[in-house]
């Protein structure tokens, strides 16, 4: 038998739906992706990439991790960046965060158990940046407007992390079009925010 054949009924029924509005439809996607967008966003289910900004199969190349972070560590982002700017040349890479996430929440309390709590690490960093800023009063732990604050400036920082990669400088050596961009996402509207321009 068949398992979750919930998930494998909504699949034939998506790609019918597809193909009964254009019946080549599969077969030019299989053809070549040309995605402007790289989107870095968190593995929160209730941020997925596409849905969020309207973009069909094949427009948008998209990597997700817990929190959304850029680490130069990581060989999955890292292969992930390298790939999408230097093959695919991506005009556009989008760190998105958004409000109420858990990886942040998380970095903010008592340790966890490995592997998660390796890969908090930077985060663990920026929130105890965040608690030695002077002139402003220690945060409340439990403060959802510091929590929120933080996701926010996780997304900046992230930004700055990709700002300062080899591999996106030697694109704008060489001349490829290339803007970064830092959104987060409000799960209670459904709304995208610019960070960078905000
Ligand atoms: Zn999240």
């Amino acid at each position: 038998m068949r398992h979750l054949p919930e998930l494998f009924d909504a699949n034939r029924r998506w790609a019918e739906q597809l193909r009964s509005r254009d019946p080549l439809y599969f077969e030019r996607l299989c053809g070549l992706q040309r995605p402007k967008y790289l989107w870095i966003g968190c593995a929160d289910s209730r941020v997925p990439a596409n849905s969020i900004i309207g973009l069909e199969p094949g427009e948008v190349f998209v990597h997700r991790n817990i929190a959304n972070l850029v680490n130069p560590d990581d060989t999955n982002c890292m292969a992930v960046l390298q790939y999408a700017i230097n093959v695919l040349a991506v005009e556009h890479v989008i760190v998105c965060g958004h409000y109420g996430c858990g990886g942040v929440q998380a970095a903010m309390g008592p340790d966890v158990e490995n592997p998660l709590e390796d890969w908090l690490s930077p985060l663990r960093q920026l929130v105890r940046a965040s608690g030695s800023e002077e002139g402003t009063p220690p945060p409340s732990p439990n403060s959802r407007a510091h929590w929120y604050g933080l996701c926010e400036r996780n997304v900046t920082r992230q930004v700055e992390v990709l700002e300062s990669l080899p591999l996106i400088q030697a694109a704008r050596d060489r001349g490829q079009p290339l803007s970064l961009h830092g959104w987060i996402y409000d799960l209670h509207d459904g709304l995208l925010r610019d960070l960078r321009t905000a």
